[in-house]
């Protein structure tokens, strides 16, 4: 696309201001030692804090964008002035701001404008009438899509995919198409001929075109290459759209709860995606801190050294504390990325080998890794390689992390404590549990291992994987975690972990990915007031419930970004 400019940084300046104002309320920061006024004040909440002590209060007091006093009702009010701003949250449950640790929404605002959302919607009766609203409010000839984040099995009514036929019906002159996870494509006639599609092409690399018995095309293209072939008819995206689909993004993240999250990259994310950000970022539009790993897929030995030299430029935290790079994931050496839906991995030595370079550049560059490792094969192989990297430069301090663990066993926790390697774990049960049980049988019940890495004294965390192989609502991460169901109800894990554990994973726990923990995290003095007030109170409300939970106001750094107390 046309529009990308060189990346650049977003200024200092807001980080250093930030930081002044830290330092001076950090020392004032007990309620009768304040001696201003503040401008906002939360009071009659149950305010779960998820600080070390898991500590609940009635009230809390904001200053800028910082908490400077959490306690009780009157304790707080004692910094009431008359500009200051009072909340009452009537008795309302108040928690940290949800931090998703590992998601894909930089790719995703691209075509946030075109997408249909299937997140938790357990009829497919409902998802059709879903896709027939976004026709309808569309212009003739445009794209409505849903880029993943569905399964079959996630439907209560009828668990199966959809027919050219009826996605016809739905959208005669609308090209619409489903991606489902990073493997099929359901189509309708006009999204098929738009993809150059017809029942006598030859079929294009890496796609199966699927037909009934009469010949005629079905609609469904089995296949990865699919879902590039579709994302590459999707057309180009005008800047102002672009930024504008963030905000719009940002936006339903709120109002779903999250208030900061960590991008993995993925493929296809290009530079136009983050340069998105970064436009809305200047434009002070943030109201979702976006921190990102820097994302590339090389793919042979001459792409690994072409990397390799180019590493130093790699340089995280220039940013601010709305908008920074972090590192480098999920993908080190991209043949092997393994894939969560085929049995077992086993890579080669040489790949390994190829991995190990990288490996060690980052760890002599000074960068954080973030590493997709789902199957043994591959988080063993990796183990292994981090070790010898460890050998010639201590990681240590780097804070490199595994996402996914689906197979961690004992043996890989105790060498990632050795090494101070993290967790990242992904709700990504909830819609592929279904398949899972298809290709691990019963070892689907122990994947991920959650419990097992809750008891294991790793440093882990919980996230999405949003938003093409999961849905992006925190709140069914939190449910998942704790009931160990995927949507439409199925048990698809029996390692499931306490609602407490889950909350300090979603948040407190997600601060040290993105290099945060002195302001994100928890409710506490001196961190960013980035919180939620919830409609129902998470820590009682039956079990099955959690995933229903929603927020009714979802503040980040002390300004409202969605909702209000009194609806
Ligand atoms: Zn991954």
């Amino acid at each position: 696309m046309a529009w990308s400019n060189e990346h650049q940084g977003p200024t200092m300046k807001s980080f250093a201001a930030a930081r002044c104002v830290f330092l001076l309320l950090s020392a004032t920061w007990s309620a009768t030692a304040f001696a201003q006024s503040v401008d906002t004040i939360l009071i009659n909440g149950k305010i779960v804090t998820v600080d070390d002590q898991f500590r609940t209060v009635q009230a809390l007091a904001i200053q800028g964008d910082r908490i400077v006093a959490t306690g009780g009702n009157e304790e707080v009010q004692k910094l009431k002035g008359p500009a200051t701003r009072l909340i009452d949250v009537q008795g309302r449950t108040v928690i940290p701001g949800l931090i998703d640790n590992h998601a894909h929404y930089m790719r995703a605002a691209e075509y946030w404008h075109r997408e249909v959302r299937l997140d938790g919607v357990t009829s497919r009766k409902l998802a059709l009438d879903l896709m027939r609203e976004k026709v309808r409010e569309s212009k003739p000839g445009e794209w409505v899509v849903v880029l993943g984040g569905w399964s079959e099995e996630q439907f209560t009514d009828e668990a199966r995919g959809f027919s050219r036929k009826e996605l016809d019906e739905v959208a005669p002159e609308n090209p619409l198409a489903l991606q489902l996870f990073y493997f099929r494509v359901y189509a309708n006639s006009p999204a098929l001929k738009a993809m150059g599609i017809e029942a006598s092409s030859p079929e294009p690399a890496n796609i199966k075109i699927d037909k009934d018995a009469q010949g005629q095309l079905t609609g469904t293209l089995n296949g990865g290459a699919s879902i590039g072939l579709l994302r590459s008819k999707l057309g180009e995206v005008a800047r102002e759209k672009a930024v504008e689909n963030v905000r719009l993004l940002m936006a339903d993240l709120n109002r779903m709860g999250i208030t900061a999250f960590q991008d993995q990259g993925g493929t296809g994310v290009l530079p136009n995606h983050i340069k998105a950000f970064q436009l809305a970022h200047d434009a002070g539009q943030m109201t979702v801190r976006s921190f990102y790993n820097y994302y590339e897929e090389p793919k042979s030995a001459a792409d690994v050294e072409n990397l390799l030299a180019r590493m130093p430029s790699i340089k995280p935290f220039q940013g601010d504390d709305w908008f920074d790079l972090t590192g480098y994931g999920e993908t080190l050496y991209f043949p092997l990325h393994d894939a969560l839906l085929t049995k077992s991995t086993n890579p080669s030595a040489e790949a390994l080998q190829l991995w190990q370079r990288l490996g060690l550049g980052l760890a002599q560059n000074g960068i954080h890794l973030n590493v997709h490792a789902q199957l043994r094969g591959s988080i063993e192989g990796f183990l292994a390689a981090m070790e010898a990297i460890n050998k010639e430069k201590p990681i240590r301090g780097l804070r490199w992390t595994f996402s996914h663990l689906d197979q961690a066993q004992p043996q890989d926790l105790e060498r990632m404590k050795r090494l101070n390697v993290y967790a990242q774990i992904h709700s990504r049960p909830t819609i592929q549990g279904g398949l899972m049980f298809k290709v691990h049988g019963d070892l689907t019940y122990d994947m991920p291992p959650l419990r097992m890495i809750q008891d294991s004294g790793v440093p882990w965390g919980l996230g999405s994987d949003a938003t093409a192989v999961t849905p992006s609502n925190p709140f069914y991460t939190l449910w998942w975690a704790v009931t160990g169901k995927m949507i439409g109800g199925k048990q698809v894990l029996k390692q499931t972990i306490t609602r407490e554990e889950a909350l300090i994973a979603h948040t407190r726990s997600n601060a040290p990915f993105l290099f945060q923990e002195a302001n994100l995290g928890s409710l506490a003095p001196g961190k960013y007031a980035d919180l939620l007030v919830l409609d129902r109170d998470y820590l009682t409300v039956p079990m099955d419930e959690i995933k229903d939970i929603k927020p009714v106001l979802t503040m980040v750094g002390g300004k409202i970004v969605y909702g209000s107390v009194n609806k």
